[in-house]
């Protein structure tokens, strides 16, 4: 790996080198928050946000995807992707796109996320501010920040990149950079170290202890005294950089000659999620608040950490600032589980 060193001033050009080959989507202002958006002005981009709205895995997973057109006699595939740079991504949603990958590639390889994924250059960036709920670093401690071509850490001056991969050669290779210095690759090591250990929350516990007890904890008066205040919205889900969820959906066009396959974000925490048709009804497998609230907590915390090498949970925070009952803190309920008696 090399490091080079990109002065302040040379930020807004760089961006507009990689704008002029291919859409850019970065974290951009919208009123208080911020998002992932695609870039009109090289100026929009805000590396010092401290969270976005909804999680970068919009790029290659939107929240609503095309999958089949077809006809009465014949379908075609909708997959078409087009190269991107997503721009500006923290290392705990590098973290959850890693996980998306293995998940979505696991089995069955799905190839519509697959292929927009392939075909995106993943520049990271260093934590400037951290969101008030964020706790990435007691979670996932584990597993290493990978994927992504680039990273990028502010410093005095300006920025040093990491350059991780032949992808991310030909994005600095878009303009000329000289090599950084000892002192400020140093000083980027402590600054991205020191984002960890200055998380506003954190987890007591290690990956391993909340597993064996949150597993242990399944019957829990707590699932039900926490989830009793839930709306079943489902906003933890849709905020969360690791739900992968999704239903799928047939549509006939109004003249009745064909149709479209396309998927949409699926949130565990509805009602409708787990029905099934039985005889000509429906059927819940998790009818009530505390056995979906019960669900995915263990999804984060238990189920998928030997397929992933952590927990499906990378610290973002997005689900408690989402929650209108203020119940969907990880670091809350799971600390809570820790300290009960079983
Ligand atoms: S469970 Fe919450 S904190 Fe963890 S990754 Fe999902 S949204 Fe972020
Ligand atoms: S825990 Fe909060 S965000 Fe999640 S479904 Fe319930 S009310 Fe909605």
């Amino acid at each position: 790996m090399k490091t080079l060193f990109l002065r302040d001033e040379g930020l807004g050009p760089w961006v507009e080198a990689m704008m002029a080959r291919y859409p850019v989507l970065a974290p951009v202002a919208r009123k208080s928050r911020f998002v992932f958006a695609e870039l009109e002005d090289a100026k929009d981009v805000r590396l010092d946000y401290d969270t976005t709205i909804l999680p970068p895995k919009k790029a290659f997973f939107p929240p609503k995807q095309d999958l089949v057109h077809f006809t009465g006699t014949e379908a075609r595939g909708c997959i078409d992707p087009q190269a991107k740079v997503l721009f500006g991504v923290h290392p705990y949603d590098i973290k959850a796109i890693h996980m998306l990958d293995v998940l979505f590639r696991e089995g069955y390889a799905d190839h519509n996320y697959l292929a927009n994924r392939e075909h995106t250059y993943i520049v990271g960036s260093s934590v400037q501010k951290h969101y008030e709920h964020a706790f990435f670093g007691s979670v996932s401690v584990d597993v290493p920040v990978t994927g992504h071509d680039l990273f990028l850490t502010r410093v005095e001056g300006g920025y040093t990149i990491d350059v991780l991969t032949a992808k991310g050669e030909e994005l600095v290779n878009l303009v000329s950079l000289s090599g950084a210095s000892d002192i400020q690759a140093n000083a980027a090591n402590k600054i991205n170290a020191d984002a960890l250990t200055s998380c506003p929350k954190k987890l007591n516990n290690t990956a391993q202890e909340i597993q064996a007890k949150v597993r242990a904890s399944w019957n829990s008066p707590l699932w039900e005294e926490v989830s009793d205040r839930c709306f079943s919205c489902g906003s933890c889900n849709t905020v969360c950089p690791t739900c992968y969820c999704f239903d799928v959906q047939d549509v006939w066009h109004i003249d009745q000659k064909g149709g479209t396959r396309y998927r949409r974000w699926d949130a565990c925490m509805t009602s409708e999620f787990a029905e099934v048709s039985v005889q000509g009804g429906t059927e819940s497998f998790r009818k009530t608040l505390a056995d979906r609230f019960r669900h995915r907590i263990m999804r984060k915390a238990v189920y998928l950490n030997d397929k992933l090498g952590g927990p499906a949970c990378v610290g973002c925070g997005r689900c408690a600032g989402a929650c209108t009952a203020d119940i969907a803190d990880p670091t809350a309920f799971i600390n809570t589980i820790m300290e009960a008696k079983q």
